[in-house]
């Protein structure tokens, strides 16, 4: 039987390259950048107040004395017509561009009006500001309270790289570079179909005999978050021809996730079907617990093959098969860099007996102890108590995998092991 790692390389050994796609500026969040975007504007465009105050020349400052004549009143948006010349000083409103002449902003609140019985025709040229201020910091630095014209970022200047995951943040960079559109990868669509005679839809009360269909809408759930579009294809009975339509219709999508009937139970169709169907098998066995039955296979396809996991349907062992197999794909196929669960060190918070034979990934609980430093510093974990692979309830307290690797072992409370940290 292969290892996990010989399996997850076949998985990624099949994944197709992908087409960019252009997207609306509005669409683009969480897609990964397929171009270099360069900004046709510097920014900001002027120099500009960043404080609501006075522009003026530094070297007028003199301690407490100073006191300079307002010529204008210059608001964002507006634009200065006059220079600021020895002993004069302009009003001016936060994002506004900075006369010429002027070296420094003081914010208004280190000012005082000198005449507050201003006269209107004073008023007038300098809108709601008095004719002279007094200067009341107790010093002006050149420069200060003043953002240079383009020192955000320069006309022609590269402002993110192909491969840039997009943020929120990033969605407002190509909107200030005056992109309202942009070339990403697009993100995969992953079908799901959930099978077993005995699943549910949620929305029912199960029968004797019943469950619900849990593992669909939280491998839905898995994909969104791996970067995919997920489809739901609902519930597939054990039934070769009910399995063949529904495959068929999950075989248009970028990759079919299915859950169940991949064991060695009497029911157990999908691997016949999915062969049947002209998928053709890549590995059906991996040495891990829990997920040992989980098989994998291609669709050939002109436009990108077609990949297909068939997931064991207890839900543990679905979401332990999702995150080592279908996650890296997914986010292979979205073009993201990181596609693996980020693993840490952490000490055993219990002694743990582990059987061996497999190598094992057990939900657990890590926590940082309390006052570490640095936050990703030693962690304690605590290997949940769960009931088998049935029990997603106990797998809801867990944060994280403890692995185990296959040879039997007696763990001892702060034994340092591998965790792979769950999103
Ligand atoms: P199977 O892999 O089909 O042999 O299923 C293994 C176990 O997982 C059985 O106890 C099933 O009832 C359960 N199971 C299968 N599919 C689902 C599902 N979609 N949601 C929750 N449990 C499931
Ligand atoms: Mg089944």
């Amino acid at each position: 039987m292969i290892d996990v790692q010989q399996a997850l390389q076949l998985v990624l050994q099949r994944v197709p390259a992908r087409q960019a796609a252009r997207l609306a500026l509005a669409e683009t969040l969480g897609h990964v950048l397929a171009e270099e975007i360069t900004s046709d504007i510097d920014s900001p465009p002027h120099d500009k107040a960043l404080m609501d105050g006075y522009a003026l020349r530094s070297a007028d400052f003199n301690g407490a004395n100073t006191v300079l004549s307002v010529i204008e009143e210059v608001t964002a948006g507006g634009n200065p017509t006059q220079a600021v010349s020895q002993g004069a000083a302009t009003r001016i409103m936060t994002g506004a561009p900075i006369p010429a002449g002027a070296d420094a902003v003081v914010m208004v609140e280190q000012t005082t009006p000198v005449d507050a019985t201003a006269t209107a025709s004073a008023m007038d040229a300098t809108g709601g500001a008095p004719s002279a201020v007094r200067i009341t910091a107790s010093q002006v630095r050149a420069g200060q309270n003043i953002m240079r014209r383009a020192a955000s970022l320069a006309k022609g200047e590269t402002v993110m790289h192909a491969g840039t995951l997009l943020r929120p943040i990033e969605v407002g960079l190509l909107a200030e570079v005056g992109r309202d559109n942009a070339a990403v990868t697009p993100r995969p669509r992953v079908a799901v179909l959930s099978t077993g005679n005995e699943l549910v839809p949620v929305a029912e009360v199960p029968a004797t005999g019943q469950i619900r269909n849990s593992n669909g809408p939280m491998l839905g759930a898995l994909i969104q978050r791996a970067g995919g579009r997920p489809c739901d294809l609902g519930i597939g009975r054990d039934r070769r021809d009910e399995l063949q339509t529904l495959v068929t219709q999950g075989l248009e999508s970028d990759v079919l996730v299915l859950s169940g009937g991949v064991s060695a139970g009497v029911l157990d169709l999908v691997p016949s079907v999915l062969e049947s169907l002209g998928v053709e098998q890549v590995f059906h066995k991996v040495d891990l617990k829990p997920g040992k039955p989980v098989w994998f296979g291609v669709l050939p396809n002109a436009d990108g093959d077609k990949l297909v996991f068939g997931l064991p349907g207890n839900p543990v062992s679905s979401l332990v098969c999702f995150e080592l197999f279908v996650r890296p794909a997914i986010a292979r196929l979205s073009g993201r860099n990181a596609d693996q669960l980020a693993t840490r060190q952490a000490r055993l918070a219990n002694d743990h007996h582990h059987r061996g034979g497999r190598p094992t990934f057990f939900p657990a609980r890590f926590a940082v102890a309390e006052g570490s430093s640095p936050p990703d510093g030693p962690a304690n974990v605590e290997i949940l108590a769960w009931q088998g692979s049935a029990d997603l309830r106990t797998l809801s307290h867990a944060n994280c995998l403890a692995c185990f690797p296959k040879e039997e072992r007696s763990y001892q409370a702060g034994d340092l092991i591998d965790v792979a940290v769950l999103p």
